[in-house]
């Protein structure tokens, strides 16, 4: 039986990537006449993950990455208009309206009424509530938690705050890294949608999977075929990549 099945927000119930990629290409055209398009995804790839120990996920850290980012490819030259261009891109990510998955709505509404919902989204505690309060899904969720990372750790303090044992306990997100690895290592249920665009910090290279058994959708909408499987315990997951 499943207590509770927790979902991930960003690109699992509403499409999160695209504005980062709008906002990159705002990034690029400013930087162009320094720096092709891609060296400018790569220099911004890596001024983020050096950031991240100090600010954390979510659109602000990422706009500060990019000013970071436009500074050091212009050795400084940048002009305050372009960075306000730049700081531009970061406040039409942060008030876009919330666009859901397709058929993201009606399984929420299908799982509210036989099982307790959670959301479990990391990133800026304003943004990530605002977007919740957008999404006009809010509802269907009991538990809602906005967290910094997603690590075991993380995922063991979730189950032990809300009481819920690892194997009732159901983890659907789109990426490997943060949502299904972590859980799947602690015993959990975890199902994987992967979305179409995957930022690269949340690729999983094979030797990190190491075995871990998850379950894998196309679509949302098969949600609730395998948590009825679940309750009954027929369904056995697949070991990914072989290992
Ligand atoms: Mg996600």
């Amino acid at each position: 039986m499943i207590d509770v099945i927790a979902f991930d927000a960003d690109d699992t119930l509403w499409h999160n990537e695209p504005l980062y990629a709008e906002a990159q290409q705002v990034l690029a055209q400013v930087l162009s006449p320094y720096m092709d398009p891609e060296e400018v995804d790569r220099a911004l790839y890596a001024t983020e993950a050096q950031n991240l120990p100090y600010y954390g996920y979510g659109i602000k850290s990422f706009a500060l990455s990019m000013v970071e980012t436009a500074c050091q490819v212009t050795g400084g030259k940048i002009q305050g208009e372009q960075i306000l261009e730049i700081i531009a891109a970061a406040k039409r990510m942060l008030s876009h309206p919330v666009r859901l998955l397709g058929r993201a709505e009606e399984t929420l509404c299908e799982l509210a009424k036989s099982h307790r919902l959670m959301v479990i989204t990391k990133g800026d505690l304003l943004d990530q509530s605002a977007k919740l309060a957008r999404s006009g899904v809010a509802h269907h969720f009991t538990y809602t938690e906005v967290v910094s990372d997603k690590t075991e750790q993380t995922y063991r303090d979730l189950m032990n705050k809300h009481q819920i044992s690892a194997e009732r306990f159901v983890m659907v997100g789109n990426s490997l890294k943060s949502d299904i690895l972590p859980v799947a290592a602690l015993g959990g249920q975890a199902v994987w949608i992967p979305y179409h665009l995957t930022w690269q910090h949340e690729t999983v290279t094979p030797h990190q999977i190491g075995g871990l058994c998850y379950y894998e959708l196309d679509d949302i909408s098969q949600l609730p075929g395998l948590i009825k499987q679940l309750d009954g315990s027929q369904a056995t997951p697949n070991a990914p990549d072989g290992s």
